[in-house]
């Protein structure tokens, strides 16, 4: 804000604000055609806009026109991108009152074929690009970016996007969206939000023949050269931002596991893809127990996927089986994995070690339907990025051994899901509880309308985010992913189960962030992992932090 000394006229406590056309093009402060007559006088902008002031109201009423007229997603996402580089309190509050409409835009499964054309679809720059070149300098790479009050980060080397792969730099998609979903649905402060891509180069041949691709042509560092790079930035990142949170987004999975180990204790850090994936799979769980009410110790659940979804779910589910008193031991042997080489058995030697702790004692089947077989599960969760493995014959032997069989196709884009809502429920008789990781439509089987629930991450992190960032959390802990699991499987309402989804619905997602920073807070205060003293009232403090976007009325600039 201007603090220039002023002779308290008007004109004189605006004179640091843009004038006439820089003003108009100042995302921040922009308001477009709703800036009044008078404001249009005192900012030097008559002329300079269409005649007639418009409302706020109005203005989003035109842009969801505009927005709906796009014959394609991603043109609508190039329209709300245009938005957010003209008009950033218009493109929020586009976003937080149309979630449900705009969620799939901004995020799964439109920003997936985004970042598949960023390159080609690139209109302005928007947050920071690192890379090897900047060695020794990072910090000042830092420092180039205009707000220094960054309270969050999220950042992908692009290696792991979604379930499409190595995209390099396009995957800067993957950022910006999950930051304006920190903003849109936690009210974490726009200019608070950086989001940073690594240019660690690319394996995607496609990309480096491309001659569009805006990344590096280079395949990507895989000696000691890329641990210097992460941590030149994590060490920067601290030096010229107090408080920020790293959110680790879309690594591959050879870095991810590492590297949250490596920094967990160190900073405030999480990895969405393992600790946020989990607590939403785990409160669809949680959720399913309360609607059939089942019991969780009798829960046993079958993986199509080891990766950084599957093992951070197992692990969760462990943690929670753990907190109700089962053994460590016996709550693994309730976890089963299939990955690319079959299940995931004591008698492999070929398993990563995040997935040795689910190596179980029984005889080796290659295939998901044997495992099915075998294993009898009550759920199984696809975390694989293959498309429609969960075949018939898979639902039907569910649905012979469950009354209830939990099913989640979690694999994203939607392309990518091990199912669709139509054949989960179709293939069960309409009695599986499904949920996925990108959107389905409604279905009707037999003359019943299923919702499908969303296990989107969008329940968690930005509540995450929003507790941290209140009480300035020194670390983010699986306590506090658990917590927010519990939280959210207790939001889930009679009315949403009576159509069959697990997770309250979207438009609530500013209640469900503030009643999950409530539980990250109080978990950092009692665990003396604030730094911020505690509030009086830590639920009216919270709320106070959320960022409404609304215009600055320049009439009363005081
Ligand atoms: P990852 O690369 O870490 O793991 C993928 C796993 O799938 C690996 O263990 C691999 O061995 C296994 N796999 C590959 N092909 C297989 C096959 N044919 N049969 C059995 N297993 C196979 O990726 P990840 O981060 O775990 O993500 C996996 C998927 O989950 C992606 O599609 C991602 O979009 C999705 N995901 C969804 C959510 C959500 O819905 N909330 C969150 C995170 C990830």
């Amino acid at each position: 804000m201007p603090d220039k000394k002023h002779d308290g006229s008007k004109e004189a406590k605006l004179a640091d604000y843009p004038k006439g056309f820089d003003m108009l093009q100042n995302p921040l402060l922009n308001k477009g055609t709703a800036f009044t007559q008078k404001e249009r006088d005192l900012l030097c902008l008559q002329g300079l806009l269409p005649p007639r002031v418009l409302t706020m109201e109005d203005q989003i009423a035109r842009i969801l026109e505009s927005i709906r007229r796009k014959p394609t997603n991603l043109g609508k996402y190039i329209t709300l991108n245009a938005l957010h580089d003209r008009n950033r309190a218009l493109f929020y509050r586009v976003l937080r009152d149309h979630l449900e409409e705009m969620m799939p835009i901004v995020y799964t499964p439109t920003v997936g074929q985004a970042c598949q054309e960023f390159s080609h679809i690139f209109r302005k720059a928007r947050g920071v690009y690192i890379g090897p070149e900047h060695k020794g300098r990072m910090a000042e790479v830092l420092r180039n970016w205009p707000h220094k009050d960054i309270r969050v980060i999220v950042v992908t080397d692009g290696e792991r996007i979604l379930g499409l792969g190595d995209l390099g730099v396009d995957g800067m998609g993957i950022p910006i969206g999950k930051l304006s979903l920190y903003i849109a649905c936690a009210g974490i402060h726009p200019s608070q939000c950086l989001p940073v891509t690594i240019d660690a180069g690319t394996n995607n041949e496609k990309l480096l023949e491309d001659p569009m691709y805006l990344g590096t042509k280079a395949h990507r560092i895989r000696d000691e050269r890329y641990d210097e790079i992460i941590e030149e930035f994590v060490a920067a990142v601290g030096e010229v931002f107090d408080h920020t949170l790293i959110q680790f987004e879309d690594f591959g999975n050879r870095n991810a596991f590492r590297l949250l180990e490596k920094y967990r204790n160190r900073v405030c850090c999480f990895n969405d893809d393992i600790q946020g994936t989990a607590a939403v799979a785990v409160a669809g769980l949680l959720s399913s127990l309360r609607m059939t009410g089942a019991k969780l110790k009798d829960q046993k659940v079958l993986f199509l996927g080891a990766g950084e979804a599957g093992t951070g779910i197992g692990d969760l589910i462990v943690s929670a089986m753990v907190s109700e008193g089962m053994d460590e031991k016996e709550a693994r042997e309730h976890c089963w994995f299939v990955d690319s080489r079959g299940l995931v058995v004591k008698s492999r030697t070929d398993l990563a070690c995040h997935k040795t702790p689910y190596a179980q004692e029984c005889q080796y089947v290659e295939d998901f339907a044997s495992a099915v077989e075998l294993f009898k599960p009550t759920a199984i969760i696809g975390v694989s990025g293959q498309a429609r493995t969960f075949t018939r014959p898979i639902l039907e032997a569910m649905a012979a051994y469950n009354e209830r069989p939990v099913v989640f196709a979690l694999s994203n884009p939607t392309a990518k899901a091990e199912c669709t809502a139509e054949e989960a429920y179709a293939w069960t008789g309409g009695r599986a509880i499904f949920a996925s990781g990108s959107p389905f439509a409604p279905v009707t089987f037999e003359g019943k309308t299923f919702v499908p629930g969303q296990g989107n991450n969008v329940y968690i992190f930005p509540g995450i985010g929003l507790g941290v960032v209140a009480c300035e959390a020194r670390h983010v802990t699986d306590e506090m992913f658990l917590a927010s699991a519990k939280m959210l499987a207790q939001m889930a309402s009679d009315g949403d189960y009576a159509v069959g989804r697990l997770y309250p619905p979207l438009t609530e997602i500013l209640k469900i962030s503030t009643a999950i920073a409530v539980e990250v807070a109080e978990i950092c205060y009692r665990r003396g992992l604030a730094q911020k003293s505690r509030p009086g009232d830590l639920r009216g403090h919270i709320e106070s932090l959320v960022y409404k976007p609304e215009y600055l009325d320049f009439e009363s600039v005081e």
